[in-house]
């Protein structure tokens, strides 16, 4: 390949609009786009997902391929996963310059991003960066994170109450099992604030950029991750009721009142406490407890 790579022109106003024209794009409001048209953000992410000549990143959503642009100029590979048909001739067009991108028609959700880090990247970690569709944010990261999919970093877009609620601990009206999940298998960090009118068309409410870090070592010590975060699910799905009544009325859970209690006592907390007052390590312990007796 040529140590030249081509210079990314999208990502101004007037590109994105010329781009729009000549094909007569209509916006989808059920797809969440929201394209980005301010070049000094799209520096912002690369930057703070630090891509490296020899990285695979996978992008999800490229819309027009704006931040494809940027990507493909910086990494060694991309690939980018589109659910509108409509969008893929725009991105063949606007990508043409950029050999080392492939864009893959499907929806995000069905697929398989083990399969493709293991096809692209041998199976080393890959970086994720994404301006997220916000109707899906939270299944996209939840997918991520639980699926044990090799990544190093996830730097994405989303809402700014939905970035907040990824750092956010207990006491807060945010907290629940996505805060738990993303502060047990990363390290959240927020590296922007964006305005609305950053993107067009302009969504109503303010976003930022965050960057998730994997956790070399996971921050508690948990012998049964999927347990745990079954507790954390019955806990939060009743979040009103008392965690020996959320645990005990879980479809999911099978314990007995008694069990339950145990446990709880256990972990030193009282039996009127409620389960968004438990931090990350006292779900961990609680998960323990559990075991514990099962083994
Ligand atoms: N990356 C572009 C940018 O920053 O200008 C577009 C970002 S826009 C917020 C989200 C993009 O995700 C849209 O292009 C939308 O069509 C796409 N999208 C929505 N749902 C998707 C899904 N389930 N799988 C893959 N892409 C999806």
């Amino acid at each position: 390949m040529s140590d030249h790579k081509p210079v990314p022109y999208l990502g101004t106003p007037q590109a994105t609009i010329a781009v729009l024209e000549k094909y007569k794009f209509v916006f989808q409001k059920r797809f969440g786009q929201n394209f980005l048209i301010d070049p000094r953000v799209l520096d912002r992410i690369i930057a703070a997902a630090e891509i490296g000549a020899d990285d695979f990143v996978l992008e999800i959503g490229p819309g027009i391929g704006t931040m494809t642009q940027y990507l493909a100029a910086s990494a060694r590979e991309v690939t980018a996963v589109e659910i509108d048909q409509t969008l893929i001739p725009i991105l063949k067009d606007t990508l043409k310059d950029f050999p080392n991108v492939e864009i893959i028609n499907r929806d995000i959700l069905k697929v398989d991003i083990g399969a493709l880090a293991r096809e692209k990247n041998q199976g080393r970690p890959i970086k994720v960066v994404a301006n997220l569709p916000y109707y899906i944010t939270t299944p996209i990261i939840m997918g991520l994170l639980e699926s044990h999919v090799p990544f190093e970093s996830i730097t994405v877009m989303v809402q700014k109450e939905v970035a907040d609620r990824m750092k956010t601990g207990p006491g807060s009206k945010d907290y629940g099992a996505l805060s738990l999940a993303v502060q047990y298998y990363v390290k959240p960090e927020i590296v922007a604030n964006v305005p609305p009118n950053c993107f067009m068309p302009r969504p109503n409410v303010g976003s930022a950029v965050i960057r998730l870090t994997r956790h070399t070592e996971p921050p508690v010590k948990v012998r049964d991750e999927k347990l745990m975060f079954r507790l954390i699910r019955a806990s939060f799905n009743q979040r009103r009721k008392t965690l020996v009544n959320g645990l005990k009325n879980s479809g999911d859970l099978s314990f007995t009142k008694e069990q339950i209690e145990a446990a709880i006592t256990a972990i030193g907390r009282p039996l009127t406490v409620r389960g968004e007052a438990l931090t990350l390590e006292e779900f961990a312990a609680l998960a323990n407890e559990f075991t514990a007796k099962m083994e």
